[in-house]
């Protein structure tokens, strides 16, 4: 008889590993606390405007890509995608902003244009990121591979990083716009070298793209092959705890009822997952969750405009470094904020004439989330929109959502209203063998792992195989 496994969470990690395990062979049902599949890919319309809740864009395009093909499909045949070009302008507020091309000779020249010389260099630093990204690509189970000698190497690494990026650019702006992706992403630099370039090579070798429609097409995507694998979603069916008979997990309750299951995946918020469980079956005591970290959290704005905004590209990031600080020195310490514009590339998401735009400031962890502050921020995010568009524009705001912390904590359940995931655990993710599979009961696992690019979507879909291949051979283990 087919082997059951039950999945707490649709977001596109619990839709991704449902997939790779029902082709596996196993029967595969999936329970959403929500109303509707996606988790952070979630969408949302309102008085004509649609707003994706999470990412706008997609990188790394071939972990996409290769998802779909393991399953049949071609991306192409599942949505349009546009390339973004220009890549983004970079605003550094006191500095002359840059607009940064997408195609790669065009960053070449672009960078020679900043600074004599530098176009060479780039070639240079490009070449040896793809080399990089290629060799880690490979070694798609990072986490689980890396031990002492391997970290103190990635650390080696991770310095020559930051010494080759200094050693090779002069020009503050442009040694800023290699350092950002990682801090941004919410992960420790010296926990994860490689990841600074396998994200700038993505990032500048391969670019970023937009689905026409709006990252929730990969959710529609993935809804739609896993109704072909016969993988029901039960929507508004939280997991309220995992059962514990026998050293094993034996069912989940959900609408206070038990079922029963061979193997399950929390697919939500790896903290969340281990408050299902009693306290003596946890992979992590509480206190490793603990002090509000360095990683930023999300403050969002979703705003409907009622006119055009000319002067703005589709992606646009804001850093502001604090007083007396130059950007080369001190880019972790800057404050982010990302634009972004999908209805400039995308009639379908705003009225004729209107635009839709979500404005993200991140913030640091832990500061209180009351409606004054998300005003103040407010304020600070039109004044920097008005900056970057030439135009006065509050006037102009027809629709507004705002969303932060206690937001992602109530819908998502994660830890300290974390945007993306281990990024809110930091103290999780100094961890070096994080584990996926519970320590005590052999038949539970946490779709929650990070792949080598860390988190976020393409990462998701990389843990789901390796988690999906450990539950296999968890399983053949026992029956082979
Ligand atoms: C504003 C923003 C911008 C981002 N930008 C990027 C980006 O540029 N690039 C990138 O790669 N990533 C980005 N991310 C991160 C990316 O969206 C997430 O990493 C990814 O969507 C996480 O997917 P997930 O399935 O792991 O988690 P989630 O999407 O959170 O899914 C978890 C699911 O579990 C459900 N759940 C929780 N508790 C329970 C329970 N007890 N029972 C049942 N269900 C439960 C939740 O409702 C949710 O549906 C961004 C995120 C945000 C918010």
């Amino acid at each position: 008889m087919k082997k059951k496994v039950f999945i707490a969470g649709s977001g596109i990690s619990g839709l991704a590993t449902a997939a790779y395990l029902a082709r596996q062979g196993f029967t595969v049902e999936i329970f959403e606390k929500n109303e509707a599949p996606g988790g952070r890919l979630r969408q949302f319309q309102a008085e004509g405007f649609t707003f994706n809740m999470g990412p706008s864009w997609y990188w790394f395009p071939e972990v996409i890509q290769e998802f779909f093909e393991y399953f049949g499909k071609e991306v192409s045949d599942l949505f349009t995608l546009e390339r973004l070009d220009p890549l983004f302008r970079l605003d550094f507020g006191t500095q002359l902003p840059l607009s940064i091309p997408a195609d790669r000779k065009q960053l070449v020249s672009f960078f020679e244009s900043v600074e004599t010389g530098s176009g060479a260099k780039l070639d240079r630093y490009l070449n040896k990121a793809a080399q990089k990204y290629h060799q880690l690509h490979q070694e798609v189970d990072y986490y689980s591979t890396s031990n002492s000698l391997l970290h103190f190497l990635y650390q080696k690494l991770f310095n020559a990083h930051a010494r080759y990026v200094h050693s090779l650019f002069r020009d503050p702006r442009l040694v800023t716009l290699l350092e950002f992706p990682l801090p941004y992403m919410g992960l420790v630099p010296i926990r994860h070298p490689m990841v600074a370039y396998a994200l700038n090579y993505s990032l500048y070798e391969q670019g970023l793209y937009y689905p026409k429609g709006g990252m929730h097409q990969l959710i529609e995507a993935l809804v739609q092959l896993l109704d072909k694998l016969d993988v029901p979603i039960h929507v508004s069916s939280p997991v309220e705890s995992f059962d514990v008979i026998d050293d094993k997990v034996s069912g989940i309750i959900t609408h206070g009822k038990s079922l029963h299951a061979d193997y399950f995946i929390a697919a939500t918020d790896y903290r969340h997952a281990e408050h299902l469980l009693p306290k003596e079956f946890r992979n992590y005591p509480e206190e490793r969750w603990g002090a509000p970290s360095k990683a930023p959290v999300a403050l969002i704005f979703y705003l409907g405009l009622n006119k055009k905004l000319p002067q703005l590209l589709p992606h646009t990031v804001h850093l502001e470094f604090p007083a007396h600080t130059s950007p080369s020195k001190k880019t972790s310490s800057a404050t982010a904020s990302f634009i972004s514009c999908p209805s400039k590339l995308d009639a379908s998401l705003a009225p004729q004439g209107m635009e839709s735009l979500i404005i993200r400031i991140n913030i640091p962890q832990g500061m209180e989330d009351t409606g004054r502050m998300r005003e103040h921020y407010f304020e600070k995010a039109l004044r920097m929109l008005e900056t970057v568009c030439d135009e006065k524009i509050t006037s102009h705001v027809v629709y507004k959502k705002t969303y932060a912390s206690s937001d992602f904590e109530h819908d998502y359940n994660t830890h300290m209203g974390s945007p993306f995931g281990w990024s809110g655990t930091l103290a999780m993710l100094n961890e070096r063998n994080v584990k996926m599979q519970n320590q005590q009961l052999p038949n539970l696992f946490y779709a929650e792992y990070p792949s080598f690019l860390g988190t976020g979507v393409p990462s998701a879909l990389l843990s789901a195989k390796t988690i999906a291949n450990k539950v296999a051979q968890e399983h053949y283990k026992y029956y082979s």
